[in-house]
Order: C-alpha cells, then structure tokens, then sequence
C-alpha cells in the first residue's frame, strides 16, 4: 500500500516554503544532490537530534564518534566495497542512457530481488522489456557506486580513496580505540551520524535516492552466542523511534530478507519499510554482521580486534548488528505523514501536522496589525519571551493575519499566537491560533510562558 499523499506534492511544498531545493539549482542542477534550505534544515537535525537522544544519551551503552569521511583506501579493500560494492547496469543501445536492471525490470512489474545479473539479463528477454525510450537493452555489467577520488598533491593508485557510501566502516575502525579509552562492558554500541555517498545509476524519488545523503548508524558489538537478544532489543526501540517520529505503526512494515537476498555475511537482516508516496520501500534496516567487518580489519591490519571479557581470560571478536537508518528516507517518511488537505471557510488548506518536538517553528508571534506600535511593541515582548525558553520561535507580520495562519500551517507550526487590543486592554491574554483544529484560544501570557 503507499500512502494516498502526492509526492509532487510535497517535493513543491519544500521547495516553495524553503525546506529542500535541487542541488546547484542556478546552474542547471546536479542530479542526485538537494540543499537543504531553513525550514529543511530545522526540520532534519531535529530528526537527527531526536535519534542521538533516543539511541545515544538515552541510554548507558552507546558511545559517540564522528569519523572522517576520507579514509585510508584500505579500508575499502577490506571491508569488499573496491570489489562487490556494485550494481547492475545496462545501456540503451541506441541512445546510451544507463539504467540500473534491477530497477527497469521492478518499472516492468518483475520483482528482480536475489537474482544474479545473469538472471536479470535473462528476465529482461524473457520479457522482451526495452529501454523506457523504447530501444533495446544491452547485456548488464557491475558499475561500482563509490566516489573516487586522490588524497594529496599526486594522482597515482597510491593518492586513491573514496567519499565514503556509509559510516559503519569509520565505526569498525574506531571500535579498538573506544574500548582502550573506554573498556566498556559487552553488549556495548558506537554510533555515528553523517555524510556518505552512493555514485546511484539512477538516483530518483525526491530525496528518497540520492548521490549525497546522510546516514545514522550504530555498530552494537554483542558476544557471539548472545546475537538474538541484541537484535530483538535494537528492532523493538526502532519500532520506539519510528513513534516517536510521529509514524503510524499501520505504515511501518517488517521484511525480514530471505537469505538469498541478504548480504553473504549477514545471519539475519531486517528491513523496516514504510508506506511512501512511491510506494512500500525501505526506510531502514537492521542486520546481524557476525563478526565480518571486525574480522576483516584484523585479518588486513593485522591488529587484534578480540575482546577480553573483565576479569577473565575469555577473548573474542564480537560479533555485531548494525541497525542503520538513513536520515532523507526518515525526513521523507515525517513529510508524508505530516501533509494534510482539508478545507477551512469554503477554501484549501494545506498544513503539515508536524509533531510539536519536530517542527522547524514551534511558535509565530504576530501583531494583529503592524502599523500599531503598542501591539508590536506587546507581541516583541512575549516573542523575546518564548524565544528564549524555545529557541525556534518566529515573527510574524507579513500580510494579513489570514495569510500568516496559511503561511505557518503549511510549514508545520504547532501555535500561532496573535497579540490584540485586548491584550493590551488589561486582559493579559493572547490568542492561540492551533494549526491541526484551527481553533482559536484565549491563553495568559503567565500561562503560554510557564
Ligand atoms: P537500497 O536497497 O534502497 O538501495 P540499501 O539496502 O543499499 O538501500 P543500505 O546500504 O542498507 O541501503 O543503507 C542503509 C540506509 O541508508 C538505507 O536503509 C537508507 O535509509 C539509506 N540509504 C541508502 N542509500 C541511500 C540513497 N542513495 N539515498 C538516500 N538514502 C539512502
């Protein structure tokens, strides 16, 4: 099922409103790459800051990092991205577009899930399907997504490395320096948020797939034999996140992937899916990596990566599960959600019912009318108010108050509060103008600052 919001929709609303543009807009653009404007910025490290808060400082075994993003190549090598970080590519024959196989045959109605290339290839004649141009495909071959790039003043093999397509490596990589600060006691987390990058043949969907996004991801190294608990645990307080993001349960989906279709290393992976506007697709996943990547960094390094049990003589390579949510897919997921049409007076109305602790603004303080300084002069004084006990709070007094509620209805904000004659005729109350009931409310400022 997706959702029954229109994803152009919403991509206009973002970008209408200031939350997201298309990257390098003035030149034309840069496909696969957004900005993200005011409101998009609120709106996402508000997101990002709710998930450290829920994964990191609320709770005792989690330690933060915030790694490099170029990295020795090595590490590359090690963990298999230089080899099998792939996807299956195709050409139109005549005009040389690139898609991604898998991708034409989903847009052709096969589900290519834990086919090998050859397969594809053969499913694509089977179906006689040809290139959305219409011409014949070429046979498929592997097109690494890695950015490539040279470190330091010379181009040789030597200078090469990679923007990296996930954070999880720069964790692997730091697990032996957390645990000889820390010497924390298993089962013990890192996690880490930011930048990685995926060279996608196709990227497309909004934000949904893009070349440059935004990762959060935890590493949660666990004893070998005690895998299962950690993974039910970490499943269960993602369900928590994703409520506290403001999901409906009834949207959110459990995949749990056939092992055909899992990563070779990975014992158990679960993708979250979630009802978008393009349809059910992953949101995130969670996977039990065994102890593949610790292990790979100490069979190329050389360096131990065993853990000692305190107090004993026990030593091992913990194994890990690695829940790893992507930061776009989670933004995309709160704006669908959030988009709403109804009408008020006879007229549309579009509003994002945001939840309060996400919203870009939380309040808009607004004069009645602008051209009456006794009014300004009382809203500045409840805005510095509530500015400095929120901190995202607006002002407001562009056009009529009509104009400013659909302005702050269609970014999401929670409360409007209009300061009027009769607040400044003794009462000392304002108006609460509330986005999801348009309800109007009369409240005293000792209340609404309390
Ligand atoms: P997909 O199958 O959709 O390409 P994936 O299985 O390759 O995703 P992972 O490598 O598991 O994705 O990455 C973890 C998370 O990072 C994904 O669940 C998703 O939220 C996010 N992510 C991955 N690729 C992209 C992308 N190109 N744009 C935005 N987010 C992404």
């Amino acid at each position: 099922m997706s959702s029954s919001v229109n994803m152009e929709d919403i991509i206009s609303l973002a970008k209408r409103r200031g939350f997201i543009y298309p990257g390098s807009d003035v030149y034309g653009g840069l496909r696969g790459t957004w900005d993200y404007g005011p409101l998009g910025v609120a709106l996402k490290r508000n997101i990002m800051n709710l998930w450290w808060q829920h994964f990191v400082d609320g709770r005792d075994d989690m330690y933060g990092v915030d790694a490099a993003i170029l990295m020795n190549q090595k590490v590359w090598q090690a963990s298999g991205h230089v080899d099998t970080f792939v996807d299956p590519l195709c050409e139109d024959t005549v005009n040389h577009r690139r898609f991604r196989t898998d991708h034409i045959l989903k847009d052709n109605g096969v589900d290519a899930e834990g086919m090998t290339m050859e397969q594809m290839d053969a499913a694509i004649a089977e179906h006689g399907i040809k290139s959305p141009d219409g011409n014949p495909l070429s046979a498929s071959r592997t097109f690494n997504m890695m950015f490539t790039t040279h470190v330091g003043p010379t181009s040789d093999d030597a200078s090469i490395s990679y923007l990296r397509p996930e954070t999880a490596q720069g964790i692997f990589t730091n697990f032996k320096n957390v645990v000889d600060s820390f010497y924390p006691d298993l089962p013990f987390g890192i996690a880490q948020q930011g930048k990685a990058f995926r060279n996608e043949i196709s990227p497309r969907d909004f934000i949904f797939r893009s070349r440059e996004f935004e990762q959060m991801e935890i590493e949660y190294f666990v004893h070998p034999e005690k895998w299962e608990e950690a993974f039910e645990e970490l499943l269960a307080s993602t369900h928590e996140f994703l409520v506290r993001l403001g999901l409906k349960p009834e949207h959110i989906h459990e995949l749990d992937v056939p092992e055909a279709d899992r990563a070779h290393y990975s014992k158990k992976t679960i993708d979250i899916e979630y009802d978008f506007p393009i349809g059910k697709e992953e949101l995130m996943g969670i996977a039990y990596r065994t102890d593949f990547d610790l292990g790979n960094i100490q069979r190329v390094s050389s360096k131990s990566m065993e853990y000692t049990v305190k107090g004993t003589n026990e030593k091992f390579v913990p194994h890990v599960i690695e829940p790893s949510f992507g930061v776009e897919r989670a933004l995309m997921a709160v704006l669908s959600n959030a988009y709403r049409e109804d009408e008020v007076n006879g007229e549309k109305r579009i509003y994002l019912a945001l939840p309060e602790h996400l919203a870009p603004v939380r309040y808009a303080v607004s004069p009645l009318l602008k051209n009456k300084p006794e009014l300004v002069e009382k809203a500045r004084e409840v805005y510095r108010a509530l500015k400095q006990k929120y901190g995202n709070v607006s002002w407001d007094d562009n056009g009529n108050i009509g104009k400013r509620y659909r302005r702050q209805d269609e970014i999401g904000t929670p409360h409007v509060v209009v300061i009027d004659f009769e607040t400044i005729e003794g009462g000392g109350t304002v108006t609460v103008r509330e986005r999801d009931t348009t309800e109007q409310r009369r409240v005293s400022i000792a209340e609404l600052l309390g």
